[in-house]
C-alpha cells in the first residue's frame, strides 16, 4: 500500500476538477485531496484512480464518482462530532472522507465480502468509524438513532421510512431516489412529523437492493 508524490499531485488535479463543477465546500475538498483514493480501487484500476469517475470494485459494487461523494458530502453540512449514518459502505471511500470531516460514523453494508474486506482496510490505513455494521440499510441503525444525518449511497427506488424516523429534527437525509437514474434529494427534518424536500440534479448508481441476508 503505497501512496506517493506522483499520486498526491493526481489528488491536487481531481480537487481542481471538482472545484470546476462547482464543488466549494473546503473541508470536503481537503478531505478529498488527502484521502489516497487509489488504495480504495483493485490494483488494476489504480492509475484511473484521480479521474473523475466511479470504478468497479469487489462483489459487482462501483466505487462511487468523487464528484458525486463531494456533492452529497457537501448537502450533508457536517459539523465536528456530527453523528453520521452512510448506507452502503461499499469500499470505505466515502466512509473515509466522513471521517475526515470529523463526523462519529455509522456504516451499514449488505455484501458480506465487502463488509468485510472494508471493514479491515479503512483500520489499516488508520480510519475509525465508530459502528461498520452488516445488514439491511432500509431499516437504517434503530439502536444507534437518532442522526444528525443519513446519506444513501446506493439508489433508491423509494424513501425508506425508518431513515427518516431516525433523524434528528434539523436532521438531513442525503438520498439518490429512482430506479435507472436518480434525483439526488435532501430532506431536512423539521419536527417530529414534518420533512423539507429539496431536490438536485440526476445522477446515477447502483441500486439499493432489499432483503438478501
Ligand atoms: N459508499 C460507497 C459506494 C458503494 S456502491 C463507496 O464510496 O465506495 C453502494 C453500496 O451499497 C454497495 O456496496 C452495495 O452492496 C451497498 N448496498 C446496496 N443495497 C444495500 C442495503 N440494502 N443495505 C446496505 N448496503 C447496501
Amino acid at each position: 500500500m503505497k501512496d506517493t508524490l506522483r499520486h498526491a499531485g493526481m489528488r491536487k488535479q481531481l480537487v481542481e476538477v471538482l472545484i470546476r463543477k462547482g464543488i466549494k465546500n473546503k473541508s470536503v475538498l481537503s478531505a478529498i485531496n488527502k484521502i489516497p483514493r487509489h488504495l480504495f480501487m483493485d490494483s488494476s484500476f489504480e492509475d484511473h484512480a484521480y479521474q473523475d469517475k466511479a470504478f468497479p470494485i469487489a462483489a459487482d459494487q462501483t466505487i462511487s464518482q468523487p464528484y458525486t461523494v463531494a456533492f452529497q458530502s457537501e448537502l450533508l453540512q457536517l459539523k465536528k462530532d456530527d453523528k453520521v449514518l452512510e448506507i452502503g459502505t461499499g469500499s470505505g471511500y466515502q466512509t473515509a472522507v466522513l471521517c475526515e470531516l470529523g463526523a462519529k460514523v455509522y456504516s451499514i453494508e449488505r455484501q458480506k465480502e465487502l463488509f468485510k474486506k472494508t471493514k479491515l482496510f479503512l483500520s489499516k490505513l488508520g480510519y475509525r468509524p465508530k459502528y461498520l455494521s452488516f445488514g439491511d440499510g432500509y431499516k437504517g441503525l434503530v439502536e444507534h438513532a437518532p442522526f444528525d444525518s443519513i446519506i444513501v449511497t446506493a439508489g433508491a427506488p423509494f424513501v425508506p421510512k425508518p431513515l427518516l424516523g431516525q433523524l434528528k429534527v434539523e436532521g438531513r437525509l442525503v438520498i439518490p431516489v429512482g430506479d435507472d437514474t436518480q434525483i439526488m434529494t435532501l430532506f431536512i427534518r423539521k419536527s417530529k412529523t414534518e420533512f423539507e424536500k429539496h431536490e438536485f440534479g440526476e445522477f446515477r448508481f447502483v441500486p439499493l437492493l432489499e432483503d438478501k441476508n
